[in-house]
């Protein structure tokens, strides 16, 4: 296991040094597609959302809690970005250019590039170092506000940010673990969350009575024309909501499964549909059988 700590210090080194990184804001304003906003500022919504045990995907009060997304992709958004509708937001052969900030802690930017490793065992993505020239790239950084984990969805184009708030003295926040960042990544690779797919209604139940009511179109789905995956409807996707979503309170679920389904919001790892989800949106299926089954393996073998 040497081998990974030497690409890291190689990291950390050539990222602190003969690069220069554009200024970043502490206060963002990403987009809110004009028919997803909830009618009032964003001031209120972050005191809607003020409880400390709030999920900090849910905090940044953006397109179903963590998604910035512009009206161009909202008015044809699907379960994952379709590449022939919007080709711009591919990551263009299969690499993402990434910065992961200075701002973070040593252990915090660890748990941020393992999941950037993670990924990039599971798939044939290669997230790379950002060489200070590409146009297109990902900054990972701690933003203030809106706080909590958000990320674009697909490639945007230029300095593009992934935020994932460090632990406070509130708890966490996005980097207890790998989950949350792996989580924002696959947004910044084009997927979005798993219960908005077209078919959700056979296997959960939305309890919209629950759902806090400024957030209930965050519960929207899109419809089975739109349905981009061939996958089965998948209870332990990293990009599934989780029970308690939106709530209006203890004990009032938002969203409860019709089988058993104990993952239900996992943020550990992707699944193994997961893992296949990002492979075929990448073309990393469906090519000569050896490299296909590469990657069917890999999944079974790391998925959750
Ligand atoms: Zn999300």
């Amino acid at each position: 296991m040497k081998y990974p700590f030497l690409i890291l210090v190689y990291s950390i080194v050539c990222q602190g040094r003969g690069i220069n990184l554009p200024t970043i804001p502490e206060i963002q304003h990403p987009p809110v597609p004009e028919d997803a906003q909830i009618g009032f500022t964003a001031e209120d919504a972050e005191k809607l959302l003020a409880d400390p045990e709030i999920d900090p995907e849910v905090r940044p009060g953006l397109f179903q809690g963590d998604m910035a997304i512009n009206d161009e992709t909202y008015g044809d958004w699907r379960v994952g970005l379709r590449w022939d509708v919007f080709p711009d937001k591919l990551w263009k052969n299969r690499t993402v250019p990434y910065v992961i900030s200075p701002l973070y802690e040593t252990e915090h930017y660890i748990t941020i590039y393992k999941a950037i490793t993670t990924i990039n065992h599971m798939t044939c993505i290669k997230f790379r170092p950002w060489d200070g020239k590409a146009k297109d790239y990902l900054l990972i950084w701690p933003i203030k506000y809106p706080r909590g984990c958000w990320s674009y969805v697909g490639k945007n184009g230029g300095a593009q940010i992934v935020s994932l708030q460090p632990p406070d003295d509130t708890g966490p926040n996005c980097l207890g673990g790998e989950g949350r960042p792996i989580h924002e990544l696959m947004h910044a690779l084009g997927v979005f969350h798993e219960q908005s797919r077209a078919d959700r209604d056979k296997f959960i139940k939305v309890h919209l009575e629950n759902v806090i009511p400024e957030f209930k179109s965050n519960f929207d789905k899109q419809s089975l024309a739109n349905t981009t995956y061939q996958f089965e409807y998948d209870f332990d996707s990293i990009m599934h909501y989780g029970k308690n979503f939106f709530s209006i309170g203890k004990g009032k679920p938002t969203i409860t499964a019709k089988y058993p389904a104990e993952r239900l919001g996992q943020r550990k790892m992707m699944s193994k549909t997961d893992c296949l989800k990002l492979n075929d949106l990448y073309g990393c299926l469906g090519k000569a059988p050896r490299y296909n089954r590469r990657y069917y393996t890999i999944c079974n073998i790391m998925g959750l």
